[in-house]
């Protein structure tokens, strides 16, 4: 927290500005539990059953979890029920079924759009140029279960600085062109920055940043 409040003040934002997702993907509910025990409230995870079965055993009303990996047409249902946002939409079938899921367990799961700015085939997310029609197409229906909140996006790894912050900079004008486009509320969270460049995520404007081995140490698997 220290070191994003760092981040935050060099670069003349507040670190209220700035909240962390603790990415606990692979590790224990215990190692969850410890975090939390330091004030940490926001967690992120992303495969839906391992996600859940750490949800369980945190029933406080206070945590929020994040679901961060593709959205399995067999998951939605637990996806919705279970988290309170998601950072991975790349698809109206996926957004279709998680509206119905969420409106049905009458809740409201916060979307982000995970935008692949890089245009990396390995990479989840639309590409900045499919945006506008994906849009477009979304903002003809009504998504009872859904609150649209923003964009997400990965910076290539292992990027230097100056390819780290284009990308991220690139995320915030995609954001601002939607919201001018589309005329689209509370669309405003961009989640960008993990362990190794998130402060320079901060400083191109993150509302949340997304960290996982800075917190936790090195992961066995995912
Ligand atoms: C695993 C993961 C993270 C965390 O990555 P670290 O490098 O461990 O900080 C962030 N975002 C997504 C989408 C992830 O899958």
């Amino acid at each position: 927290m220290a070191r994003i409040a760092q981040a935050a003040r060099v670069s003349g934002r507040p670190t209220s500005a700035v909240r962390l997702v603790a990415v606990s993907k692979t590790h224990t509910a215990q190692a969850v539990a410890q975090l939390a025990a330091c004030g940490q409230r926001h967690f992120g995870e992303s495969r839906a059953q391992e996600g859940v079965a750490k949800i369980a055993v945190m029933p406080d009303a206070a945590f929020e979890w994040h679901f961060l990996g593709p959205v399995q047409r067999n998951k939605a249902r637990l996806i919705a029920r279970h988290f309170h946002w998601l950072h991975s939409l790349e698809g109206l079938d996926a957004a279709e079924a998680l509206s119905r899921h969420a409106h049905a367990a009458d809740t409201t799961l916060r979307v982000l759009i995970e935008v692949n700015v890089t245009a990396d085939p390995r990479k989840h997310g639309l590409s900045a140029a499919a945006l506008p029609a994906f849009l477009e197409a979304y903002c003809t229906r009504a998504w009872p279960g859904l609150r649209l909140s923003g964009l997400m996006t990965m910076a290539a790894h292992g990027a230097p600085e100056s390819a780290a912050r284009a990308t991220f900079a690139r995320l915030r004008e995609l954001a601002a062109d939607c919201r001018r486009a589309f005329g689209l509320a509370g669309f405003d969270e961009l989640s960008m920055g993990m362990s190794d460049d998130y402060h320079w995520a901060i400083a191109e404007g993150a509302t949340m940043v997304r960290i996982g081995r800075a917190l936790f140490g090195a992961r066995d698997i995912g």
